[in-house]
């Protein structure tokens, strides 16, 4: 639903990055986060209570950049695991007296993943032990080679706590930020996600919302996941209300029937009754999801991948050893074929930890543990995040197992693609056709040839075809969102006002 347009390249204009810190356990993510936002605290707001809306605008030579202020990549990996791509750069913080611990290659696993560059902060360099050199090298061992050694990562030496460096990362963001050429159209309705959402006493639902494009403005209607609303305020990081927001900006905004999960989507949309409409068929959705939710197996990534959905199988090993890390992690990945390619996106020793089932939940990847027992926690949010976890005591067992799923892949299969969704809005009965539904289309585009089911509070109605598609009085091949249209469909006449009319096409599926 509400499918997003493309924005032609002339209406692009440079936006500022979106930036996540993101390191071991104590390195210092909080502190230089900290030291970040002090850059930009004038002495007259120092005094003042700085709001907590969960991102932060620091401005450098006059340009922007916005912070998300949880650190650490649960938060960032739980988006991602909902589909919403929020950051441009890591900022990868490294103690350099303690140099790369564990959590510092699961945070690189969940940059690379995630596709995001990665600019390294060598903290705590006020310390005598400091070893920045160290951890040079021992970063390069996982592809992140400083400049000086012939590589494309940034290496910044900063301590948090002594204040020094802070500007040279800043701008060290910004050159980064210029090569990724990051730009946005702000002249149009906006999209964001949501970083951040909760139930206020005296507000009511309350959520920040990153915008990621257009520009989003008080009094706007937006739906936003299966809910919906109208900005009453909005509120920035500095505590201001403000009108507008365009690309980048973090924003508080009011209004909102209910509240929404972090990472949905804000969808700008021009009226109520679309706002309305398209909350509803999402919350309808989200029940039937319920209804039918299940445990994501081996067998249905399988499945996904036939369906073009996937293609690869994504693997994290966990085993007691580094020598078994090592040989699952060849033999895993020996089984790839012509059909499906099997990644290992993380391999570590020891036991399988919850930030392992959120790295599998956002990847769709499964989790193989060999002589390891999943954590408390781990087990649990495995089950919630439907992530597949298989135990196993022989190598031979998993070979095994991936290669018979594997083998269940070669008959050709349709997909149902949506393509558009039309609302009824006005019904004309004709004696020569039969009932024809003006219809007014809300996304994608619907299609003389396409099939079409008719949904009535949430329900089916009507599978079939349709029989004409209208523009005034002409016969169209097709029409887009936001145009009006008549249709009448293959025997059947009993269409209402509200009706929801959903276009999809069978595609076959190349094995
Ligand atoms: P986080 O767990 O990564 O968020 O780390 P914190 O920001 O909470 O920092 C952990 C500890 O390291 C705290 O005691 C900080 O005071 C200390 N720390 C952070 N940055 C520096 C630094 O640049 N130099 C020194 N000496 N200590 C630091």
């Amino acid at each position: 639903l509400l499918e997003d347009q493309e924005d032609p390249p002339e209406s692009l204009q440079p936006r500022p990055p979106v930036v996540v810190v993101m390191g071991h356990v104590d390195h210092g993510k909080t502190s230089l986060l900290d030291a970040i936002r002090k850059t930009n605290v004038t002495e007259k707001e120092a005094g003042g209570i700085t709001q907590h809306i969960g991102a932060s605008v620091v401005e450098v030579n006059g340009r922007k950049i916005t912070f998300l202020d949880t650190p650490g990549h649960e938060a960032f990996t739980a988006m991602r695991a909902r589909g919403a791509q929020v950051t441009d750069i890591a900022v990868l913080v490294v103690a350099a007296d303690d140099g790369v611990m564990p959590q510092t290659v699961e945070a690189i696993n969940h940059a690379k993943a995630a596709n995001v560059t990665i600019i390294v902060a060598i903290n705590k360099i006020d310390k005598p032990e400091a070893n920045p050199e160290r951890v040079k090298q021992q970063l390069s061992e996982y592809g992140l080679i400083p400049e000086e050694w012939g590589g494309d990562t940034v290496f910044v030496n900063v301590s948090a706590k002594k204040k020094i460096g802070i500007d040279h990362l800043l701008e060290m963001i910004l050159l980064v930020a210029d090569l990724l050429e990051l730009k946005a159209n702000p002249n149009r309705p906006a999209r964001g996600r949501v970083i951040e959402a909760k139930l206020d006493k005296g507000r009511g639902p309350v959520a920040t919302v990153l915008v990621q494009k257009g520009t989003l403005k008080v009094g706007d209607y937006v739906v936003v996941g299966s809910t919906w609303g109208r900005v009453r305020a909005m509120i920035d990081d500095k505590g201001q209300r403000i009108k507008e927001a365009g690309p980048s900006m973090p924003v508080e905004i009011l209004g909102l029937e209910d509240v929404p999960t972090a990472g949905d989507e804000l969808v700008c949309v021009k009226d109520e009754k679309t706002a309305k409409t398209v909350a509803q068929i999402r919350q309808d959705r989200l029940k039937e999801e319920k209804m039918q939710q299940s445990k994501i197996s081996l067998d249905e990534l399988f499945e996904r991948i036939q369906k073009g959905q996937l293609k690869e199988l994504r693997v994290i090993i966990k085993a007691d050893v580094q020598g078994s890390v090592e040989a699952l992690k060849a033999a895993v990945e020996k089984l790839s074929n012509e059909q499906v390619t099997v990644k290992v996106i993380h391999a570590a020793v020891g036991a399988i930890t919850e930030s392992d089932v959120t790295l599998a939940s956002a990847s769709d990847a499964i989790i193989i543990g060999f002589n390891v027992r999943p954590e408390v926690g781990a087990m649990s949010l495995a089950e919630k995040e439907k992530v597949d976890i298989r135990m196993y005591r022989i190598i031979y067992d998993v070979i095994n197992d991936i290669e018979a799923a594997m083998k269940g892949l070669l008959e050709p299969v349709y997909k149902e693609v949506i393509i558009g969704h039309a609302e009824v809005r006005q019904i004309f009965k004709s004696s020569s056709v039969g009932t024809i539904a003006g219809c007014y289309v809300l996304d994608g585009k619907i299609t003389r040839t396409s099939n079409a089911r008719i949904i009535r509070d949430g329900v089916v109605v009507y599978e079939g075809k349709l029989a004409s598609l209208k523009r005034f009085k002409d016969d169209v091949r097709e029409v887009a969102a936001g145009y009006e249209c008549g249709m009448t469909f293959e025997k059947f006449n009993d269409i209402k006002e509200g009706d929801i009319v959903e276009a999809y096409e069978m595609q076959k599926v190349e094995s």
